[in-house]
């Protein structure tokens, strides 16, 4: 591993578990400072510095970025990986649940980004990367409200990128398939079978397995790395060919 990343700073949003955690530990091993901002950063892999945030709290959120700051005196990679899921139609949410969702999953990472800005301004090599979702685009089933904060992250991500090219600051997003990460562990651990129910998942995949997160952390490196330097608007899927009906299992 080379050290790309050495003396530039960090911040991985639900750094402290599953993807994110995969991410920071990624950008530690290539001489970053990382810096695990999650609702729970007690797990946070050990090189990253825990901070504790909810990036449903802009006061929280301000607070954490912060710390980082006066900790470490610049910020150069924003990583907005913290989410939740939601399942059903939309029969199944309630309005408190699609605006709780959605505060989470879309509003963090504005606030997150907002805070950041300053510092992401002045950075030489300045990059923000969404953790979006298959979700997306792909039409799921049972998954409307999620797939709705993961559109709009796909979308803000766009936005985002035309909004602050001239300044310096690219932004992009990677669109995981299925992860195998605690939150889809736990999924499977509810389920009457969770070993059949694995095995179901696994088949449905085209490459026929869970996308592993260190396959979403090496291409959230690369968009955070200047070999990207050029790239900026964009997605990266790391799905196993899901996003494409043509490779998906019949
Ligand atoms: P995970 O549950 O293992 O980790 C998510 C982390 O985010 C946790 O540490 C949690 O404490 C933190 N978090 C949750 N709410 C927070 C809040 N309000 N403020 C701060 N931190 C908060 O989940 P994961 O599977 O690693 O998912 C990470 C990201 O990847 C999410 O954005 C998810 O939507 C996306 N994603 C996951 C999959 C998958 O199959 N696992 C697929 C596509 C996209």
């Amino acid at each position: 591993m080379t050290a790309e990343f050495e003396g530039l700073v960090a911040v991985v949003t639900g750094g402290a578990s599953g993807i994110g955690a995969a991410i920071a530990r990624r950008l530690l091993a290539s001489g970053a400072q990382v810096a695990a901002l999650d609702l729970h950063p007690e797990t946070a892999p050990d090189g990253a510095v825990p901070v504790m945030v909810d990036v449903a709290d802009d006061v929280s959120v301000r607070a954490a970025i912060a710390q980082v700051a006066t900790r470490f005196g610049r910020i150069d990679i924003v990583v907005n990986n913290a989410g939740i899921g939601a399942q059903g139609s939309v029969e199944d949410n309630s309005d408190e649940e699609w605006h709780g969702v959605y505060d989470i999953n879309v509003v963090g990472v504005v606030r997150v980004t907002r805070a950041a800005l300053p510092y992401l301004r002045v950075s030489p090599a300045a990059s923000v990367v969404n953790t979006c979702s298959i979700a997306a685009t792909a039409g799921l089933p049972q998954r409307a409200l999620y797939s709705a904060t993961k559109g709009a992250v796909l979308a803000l991500t766009r936005a985002m990128a035309a909004d602050h090219l001239r300044e310096g600051v690219r932004v992009n997003c990677v669109n995981p398939g299925t992860a195998d990460t605690p939150w889809v562990a736990r999924l499977l651990d509810s389920a009457p079978d969770p070993e059949a129910e694995r095995a179901a998942l696994n088949a449905r995949q085209p490459h026929g397995r869970l996308v592993s997160p260190d396959e979403v952390a090496g291409a959230v490196a690369y968009l955070a790395s200047p070999l990207s330097g050029s790239t900026t608007g964009t997605s990266i899927a790391v799905d196993g060919g899901m996003h494409d009906l043509r490779l998906r299992p019949v």
